[in-house]
């Protein structure tokens, strides 16, 4: 049975990279119908903090990577000590006191050549001679990553050990006290790097952005997901969009890219605008709802969801992410708008209060206030004037949104009621 793990050190939040090793892993998993394991990397007791275990926990289960078993090793020092002392009884590793007299097992390193297969890059060989004697149990009594992770990934029965290229110097390092410790070497496939738009390593600035702040800028789970599979993984052809159910089925571990992946926010956003199109109206409702109190545009308890839910549609597929919605779409929910003064210069600059009006006396006339309708009686009144359509569309959009874009105008004015259209346009007709 395939068991893997993803063990964080919650000594940071989950970036990018981590949540490209956690997806690998789950996924590997799940397509092998194998066990997923959590492990909670907690050993160093000064840098780990809850609040960065909290968003860890919170992020793989938004990213849908829900978990077999959990560990912490902060729970088992008990094993990690036990087996130090076996291998020192062995004499395959010695104690270092330091001057205060505390003690330290050093694992002994002989010299050997080390080779191991990994799955996605295929042999690789290191020699021991590089490695100098290794730290297991460290003076103030706790293990070493290499140290814990070996008992551990061999105690947890952990077949393959998935995880991002930076540990491929740790790799022999851990194949060495495996084999002291007499366990079978699990399989190895390390990840190629991520690396940030500039070249170089992810940093704040490229993409080196916590997971749940992704959450809080508007992205779906679902689109990072198979932004995160593309840094990585192409199913195959051109292909890119893939949900993650189908990715399960295609999946091989041997298909990983071999090569550095670079983090391109234009491309998640492009996924992201992708998955918002298809997205269900009642679940972007329900995410727009808290920040659209927040904004003050409507009241918890005092608005009309179905209007909301109809308004969600109308935006999805122009939205690049959730939090877009309340920008866009706020002239829908406010009393006063703001009207944008370099499109005020530029469509409503001059006096069209002639045209306004006629649009409002045909508009008022119509027996159906439909969208259909609504074109009907636009397209007959810019007929009337003899004028282009878009002499009209442009200055009736800013006066009633305030901005230069967004869904067609039929649907806005529709959307916004006849009360609305008329009391906006208003503002822009001259009284005699
Ligand atoms: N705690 C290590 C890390 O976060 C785990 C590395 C591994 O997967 O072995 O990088």
């Amino acid at each position: 049975m395939v068991r893997v793990r993803f063990a964080p050190s919650p000594t940071g939040y989950l970036h990018i990279g981590g949540g490209r090793t956690a997806l690998f892993n789950w996924l590997f998993a799940r397509s092998q119908n194998g066990q997923f394991v959590l492990r909670i990397e907690d050993t160093d007791q000064e840098r780990s903090k809850p609040e960065f275990l909290d968003e860890i926990l919170f992020s793989l289960k938004w990213l849908g990577f829900n978990w077999d078993e959990v560990y912490y090793q902060s729970q088992r020092f008990p094993i990690y000590r036990e087996h130090a002392e076996r291998l020192l009884k062995e004499g395959k590793a010695y104690i270092e006191k330091s001057p205060s007299g505390k003690e330290a097992i050093i694992y002994k390193v002989t010299p050997q050549k080390i080779t191991m297969q990994d799955l996605i890059r295929g042999r690789i060989e290191f020699d021991a001679k590089d490695i100098k004697d290794q730290v297991l149990i460290k003076s103030d009594g706790t293990p070493t990553y290499n140290f814990a992770c070996v008992v551990d990934d061999a105690g947890m029965n952990i077949t393959h050990v998935i995880r991002g290229d930076d540990h491929i110097s740790n790799t022999p390092k851990q194949i060495l006290i495996y084999e002291a410790l007499g366990f079978k070497v699990p399989d190895f496939a390390h990840l190629p790097l991520i690396m940030g738009a500039e070249g170089g390593r992810l940093s704040k600035r490229t993409g080196a952005t916590a997971i749940s702040d992704y959450r809080k800028m508007g992205y779906l789970p679902e689109a990072l997901v198979n932004y995160l599979l593309l840094l990585s993984w192409a199913p195959g052809g051109d292909r890119e969009l893939i949900g993650i159910n189908e990715a399960i089925k295609l999946f091989d571990i041997k298909n990983v890219n071999k090569t550095a992946a670079t983090f391109n926010l234009k491309k998640l956003q492009w996924v992201n605008n992708q998955y918002l199109k298809n997205a269900d109206p009642e679940k972007l409702a329900d995410e727009v709802i808290p920040m659209l109190v927040e904004k003050n545009l409507i009241e918890i308890d005092n608005f009309d969801r179905n209007y909301l839910v109809s308004l969600v549609k109308l935006f999805r597929e122009r939205l690049t992410t959730v939090n877009d919605f309340p920008d866009w779409a706020d002239f829908f929910f406010l009393k006063e708008i703001q009207v944008d003064p370099v499109a005020r210069d530029k469509h409503l600059a001059q006096d069209l209060s002639k045209e306004f009006s006629l649009f409002i006396k045909r508009r008022d006339a119509l027996e159906k206030f439909e969208i259909a309708e609504i074109e009907c009686a636009f397209r007959e009144v810019v007929k009337e004037l003899g004028v282009e359509a878009k002499v009209l569309i442009h200055p009736i959009r800013v006066a009633l949104t305030g901005k230069t874009i967004g869904p067609g105008l039929f649907e806005v004015i529709y959307y916004l009621g006849k009360e609305r259209t008329k009391e906006r346009l208003g503002r822009f007709i001259k009284k005699e």
